[in-house]
């Protein structure tokens, strides 16, 4: 086969892991920067051009689109998709999912446990927006946010008000979060290829820390999962209509909560927690569904 990784860098570990599982298997890897594609939208057979030259002859594309090129990125995936190559993950999906405020609305209204939440932009009552999660304290995160930044633990109920009306004054939209406490500073990454978790790995936050984040300090290790929590990120993963994601679950005391669902997730800290190979397991999954034309939404 003919594959076509969307990585803005060769070099990067997982996009490395990824060339080196789909050569080892035979088949061809193009790595290509989403953002030097340019493409003529108009035409009748729609094309992308890179570097001078028309892609062509794609059977699949693995889009590894960092957080910051979601749009133009999603936009070059559209694209492929529009000449019938098969996507790892559809842009639809990997915009729902990329929309923090859109992914727990559905996974809500799906019945998915998840951290009790409300949600707001210029909130003329903060106090009843903090009573909805239950009061102080309270998980306070910017809706654009990644690796941690722009997520805060406020202890107290003045605390809270405080960080509301700052990301008021910045005209940031916020989600206010029940703490869960329990979880201990830690959280459950479930790796999910083709509707199965085929690893699993603990993060926990460095002392005194609440988010786990490996960007943050956080160390990961094995764990082993229990089936609700299996049951609930392969659920996430349907819902949000991804074949490879990476679930992050909390350990409350109502159950497994989904955190988030990351639609392009890193293999360096699974694998090495893991050691598997999932790199592998994404080629293989690949050889399994890629077929022309198969995408669902057709861009939609
Ligand atoms: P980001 O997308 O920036 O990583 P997250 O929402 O995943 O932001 O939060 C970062 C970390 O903070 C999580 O990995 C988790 O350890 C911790 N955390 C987030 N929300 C909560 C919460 N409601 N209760 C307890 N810990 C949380
Ligand atoms: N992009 C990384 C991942 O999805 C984030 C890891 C982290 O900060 O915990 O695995």
């Amino acid at each position: 086969m003919k594959i076509a990784i969307l990585s803005r860098n060769k070099q990067l570990y997982s996009t490395q892991r990824l060339v080196d599982a789909a050569q080892s298997r035979g088949h061809e890897v193009h790595v290509i920067d989403a953002l030097r594609c340019y493409m003529n939208i108009t035409s009748h057979n729609p094309e992308i051009h890179y570097k001078g030259e028309v892609l062509t002859g794609f059977d699949a594309v693995i889009p590894r689109i960092g957080a910051s090129i979601t749009f133009y990125g999603t936009a070059v995936l559209r694209q492929f998709e529009m000449m019938g190559v098969y996507p790892l993950n559809e842009s639809v999906a990997i915009t729902r999912s990329r929309d923090k405020l859109r992914s727990l609305q559905l996974l809500s209204k799906h019945g998915v446990g998840l951290p009790v939440t409300s949600f707001a932009h210029s909130p003329d009552d903060i106090d009843d927006l903090l009573n909805i999660v239950g009061g102080a304290p309270a998980v306070i995160k910017v809706l654009e946010g990644t690796q941690g930044i722009g997520v805060v633990l406020a202890e107290t109920k003045q605390a809270a008000q405080s960080v509301i009306q700052a990301f008021m004054g910045l005209k940031e939209h916020i989600l206010v979060q029940e703490f869960i406490k329990e979880a201990g500073g830690s959280d459950i990454r479930c790796f999910v290829v083709g509707g199965k978790v085929v690893a699993a790995m603990k993060r926990q936050g460095q002392e005194g820390e609440f988010r786990s984040n490996l960007h943050r300090g956080g160390k990961a290790s094995l764990i082993r999962i229990s089936p609700e929590e299996r049951a609930t990120a392969l659920r996430a993963a349907r819902i949000l209509g991804l074949n490879v994601c990476g679930v992050d679950i909390l350990r409350s005391n109502h159950g497994p909560v989904v955190m988030e669902v990351n639609s392009s997730p890193g293999l360096e800290g699974i694998e090495a927690a893991s050691q598997k190979d999932i790199a592998s397991m994404i080629i293989d999954f690949i050889e399994k569904n890629a077929k022309p034309n198969r995408t669902k939404t057709k861009g939609k």
